[in-house]
């Protein structure tokens, strides 16, 4: 579901294409929509099957070519799952401090806040004489289901 974060950033997005030489071509317009009405992560192809409800003409290659552009924007962050796995996170417009763990089973993300953490970030930074501008960390571990059953229960079921 869309904040007013999200419509936020869609707003945000719209007002600076003028600057930026970029057509919103009907393609473009659902891809942004779809990307702007949800606070999830999501892959790539999850976001052409967003797109595609939007408008079917909507292609996988503008998909690839749009994410890039989006993630220039500052509006929209690449998430490095790894093996080569990645999502995309809406969520950092309005919630530019937070961080993630993954599941290194599945690749759920979630997300988390933490004053400490960001206090002691902080600290960390000035002791080394810097400011902080922007933030991410990111977390890999194992679920308490994956520790105890060896396998995560959200993975997908593979055959
Ligand atoms: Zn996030
Ligand atoms: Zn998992």
């Amino acid at each position: 579901m869309a904040d007013p974060n999200q419509r936020n950033a869609r707003e945000t997005f719209l007002a600076s294409l003028s600057q930026r030489h970029w057509r919103l071509t009907a393609q473009r317009r659902a891809i942004v929509d779809a990307v702007f009405s949800t606070s999830e992560h999501f892959t790539a192809e999850q976001l052409l099957a967003w797109a595609r409800q939007r408008d079917r003409s909507v292609s996988r290659a503008t998909v690839y070519r749009t994410l890039p552009f989006l993630i220039g924007t500052g509006l929209l962050r690449e998430i490095d799952l790894g093996k080569d796995r990645k999502c995309y996170d809406p969520n950092y417009a309005g919630h530019p401090n937070h961080s993630h763990i993954v599941c290194q089973d599945c690749g759920r993300v979630i997300e988390f806040e933490d004053e400490d953490m960001l206090r002691l970030g902080e600290t960390i930074s000035a002791r080394l004489g810097f400011k902080v501008v922007a933030w991410r960390l990111q977390i890999t571990g194992a679920c308490e289901l994956a520790r105890r059953g060896g396998t995560c229960p959200h993975r997908p079921r593979q055959g």
